[in-house]
């Protein structure tokens, strides 16, 4: 061992010390967090680490950025063996792994360190010119976050240059040293041959080497400061994210109501789940999320990327005073309007919290809880879950919330809908229909194969009752045993839980399963997504478990079995543009059953999709609780939404939920426009025989 490697040994027992200690501050941090059991389902996780996080699954939905990023996220998962070649080299000298692989192996791994540097070096120059020259919006952040990102990539380049030319000196000081494969650092080495004597190569050789192996573990040691930490978290987030199934991702957290809390949902960084911080930590701030998020891009306050942002801040602003950390000499740059450290540890930080001194009521007000900015997120980070956890605590612990909502809580608590209609009216659209209950088919001793749950929208809505008939016409032509509930139908609860109201909501919850069981139902459909999701998804966390089809579905499977009597659909070409509704799509994963129902119904329908579209529809603005409160901020979101549809130039559109309905109907009038909007089950029936 020289002198060199001694200094070297040295040098890496701290950093490698150093950075571990930041770990340990790093996980001690995420301790403040609540529990959040994410455990189960190993195997999906395991797939999603290897889709979304080795094969960078999500990342390829922006064409531009996507390639860039895998290749670096590639290139850095080569390059870190031989980062650990380096690393033990510099303390044992005669250390390769040429004397561990087999020859072919080893041949192609050298090969691919030298490709990598450069296919790295390129994609790191071409994110440095994007940064600094094209300056997309969605990568806005203020003057140290672009700073950091400068850094973080300039430290990259500096990585590869100095091991491309370590190598190349080094084989310019000894030819044999390296095989041919390092096709760049050969050609590199030949030159530098020519120009110097090999002492003096060698000489650069060892300035190369030091610089690149001081610079990794500078890199190392930097991650747990910047928001490049993501580096070391992501794959570890996106193996905690929710990934139970289709569905069930996009329930939301139950809660304990009886538990002995001073206050429920969150204020504060140590009233989220551990995983919430986590999602902190993992934010690459890509931005990806804030430029799919409908508030946004209509100019309201909210950004599901500041959301994340200020979690991180504000834990790292908070945790090191919970935790009596003396680490963290960051933290002043990293708090939000803290001067110094000093200030930092006084009264001044618990006299903060994250909701108010970072995150507002306007910005949680204005989430129509879409999913766009989960499904975006390249990291799979869940920035609604923060959200909906703030939300609980302005409604249950502060009594905050807009106006608007106050009837509409009293509504559901009195009449079991968000409207004050009594429920005596619920069954008022059956009139002339002869549709049963299933409290007449009990009396009669009978049982229907399904329950149709109409939905408040469709029971009390004079235009969702249209889409309510239509679907009875449907059941009824093909011969369906199906009964509803009539006035003993009530809301189950979902706008009340997507409001932050849960305790309202766990009443209703509970109250609708009660009923639903009191009557044996298995097998429920419903045209509404919102009942569709929270009696499939979300009423199984208090014990109601049932077969819940949305319509479309339930339409599409009786089509396929030709069970539907259509008549002949003969006629011009209608063009139809379809818009997908979130509660479907992004947290059902239904995509594709309205569109086949339609198009089997009226082979003569063309459907024309929208830019936006699928998993990236633009939400028409009613989720989230958003139906029931003013938008005064921005454009309306359904008049963007509808402009969207309009400019399709398609003859009809067609949406597959009655809050949907709604919002494009108004966004059609608003924008003086004639074209009519259907739903799907409206199409189909229009082609019933008579
Ligand atoms: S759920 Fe939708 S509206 Fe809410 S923050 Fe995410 S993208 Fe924005
Ligand atoms: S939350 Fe996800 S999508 Fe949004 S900025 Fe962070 S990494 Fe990007």
């Amino acid at each position: 061992m020289t002198a060199g490697n001694i200094v070297f040994l040295f040098i890496l027992i701290v950093a490698v010390g150093f950075f571990s200690l930041n770990v340990q501050r790093l996980v001690s941090y995420l301790q403040i967090g609540h529990p959040d059991a994410r455990t189960g389902h190993p195997f999906t996780r395991l797939r999603n680490v290897f889709e979304i996080g080795i094969a960078q699954k999500k990342i390829f939905r922006d064409p531009v950025a996507g390639p860039m990023h895998a290749l670096i996220f590639w290139g850095f998962m080569v390059l870190t063996a031989g980062t650990l070649e380096i690393l033990i080299a510099g303390v044992y000298p005669a250390f390769s792994f040429e004397a561990l692989l087999p020859k072919t192996i080893y041949t192609v791994y050298s090969a691919s360190q030298d490709m990598f540097a450069v296919v790295v070096l390129a994609a790191v120059s071409f994110a440095l010119y994007r940064r600094m020259v094209l300056h997309p919006r969605r990568l806005d952040g203020d003057d140290l976050e672009h700073t950091d990102a400068l850094i973080i990539l300039s430290m990259i380049a500096g990585l590869m240059i100095t091991l491309l030319l370590s190598n190349a000196f080094m084989l310019a000081a000894f030819p044999q040293a390296m095989g041919p494969e390092k096709v760049v650092s050969h050609q590199l080495g030949s030159a530098f041959a020519h120009m110097m004597d090999p002492r003096t190569a060698l000489a650069r050789y060892h300035i190369f080497w030091w610089a690149h192996a001081l610079l990794i573990l500078a890199f190392l040691n930097y991650l747990p400061y910047s928001k490049h930490l993501h580096v070391i978290t992501s794959l570890i987030n996106v193996y905690f994210s929710n990934t139970s199934g289709p569905g069930v991702k996009g329930a939301m957290r139950s809660m304990d109501l009886e538990a002995d809390v001073e206050s429920f949902g969150a204020s504060d960084v140590e009233q989220l789940s551990w995983k919430n911080l986590l999602d902190g930590y993992s934010c690459t701030e890509c931005g990806r999320c804030t430029a799919a998020c409908p508030a946004n891009i209509t100019g309201k306050l909210l950004s599901p990327r500041k959301i994340v942002i200020n979690t991180r801040q504000r834990l790292m602003e908070k945790a090191p005073v919970m935790t009596g950390d003396r680490m963290d000499f960051m933290r002043p740059a990293l708090s939000h309007g803290v001067e110094s450290y000093e200030a930092a540890t006084s009264d001044e930080v618990l006299g903060h919290r994250l909701l108010d001194s970072y995150i507002t009521e306007e910005e949680l007000w204005a989430c129509t809880s879409c999913r766009a900015c989960v499904v975006e997120c390249p990291v799979s980070i869940d920035q609604l879950d923060i959200i909906n956890e703030m939300r609980r605590n302005l409604v249950l612990t502060e009594s905050r919330f807009p106006a608007e909502l106050q009837p509409v809580f009293e509504s559901l608590e009195r009449n079991g809908s968000p409207w004050a209609f009594s429920a005596a009216d619920r069954a008022g659209w059956t009139e002339g229909l002869d549709i049963p209950t299933m409290a007449q088919m009990r009396e009669r001793g009978e049982k229907p194969d399904i329950l149709f749950w109409v939905g408040c929208m469709g029971s009390f809505d004079d235009r969702a009752k249209k889409i309510t008939v239509a679907f009875a016409h449907i059941l009824r032509a093909c011969g369906i045993n199906f009964a509803i509930l009539g006035q003993e139908e009530a809301c189950h609860g979902d706008p009340a839980r997507r409001m932050g109201n849960e305790y309202l909501y766990q009443i209703l919850a509970k109250n609708t399963i009660e009923t639903l069981d009191r009557y044996e139902v298995t097998t429920i459909v419903t045209h509404c997504p919102h009942c569709f999701h929270q009696m499939g998804n979300e009423l199984p966390q208090f014990g109601g478990n049932y077969e819940v089809i949305h319509h479309s579905t339930y339409i599409e499977r009786l089509l396929q079995d030709a069970r539907v009597p259509l008549r002949s659909a003969e006629g011009q070409k209608l063009t139809v543009a379809y818009h997908d509704s979130c509660y479907l799509g992004r947290y059902n994963d239904v995509y594709d059953a309205p569109r086949q129902a339609m198009k089997r119904a009226l082979p003569v329908i063309e459907l024309i999709e929208a830019p936006r579209t699928k998993d990236r529809g633009l939400c028409c603005g009613a989720g989230g609780g958003r139906m029931f409160m003013e938008e005064n901020t921005g454009k309306r979101i359904n008049a963007e939404r509808t402009e969207e549809l309009l400019a399709t130039g398609a003859a009809a559109l067609a949406v597959a939920c009655p809050f949907c309905m709604t919002m494009l109907t108004d966004g059609v009038k608003a924008n003086g426009s004639e074209v009519p909007v259907y739903d799907i089950s409206e199409i189909v029936a229009g082609q019933l025989q008579a």
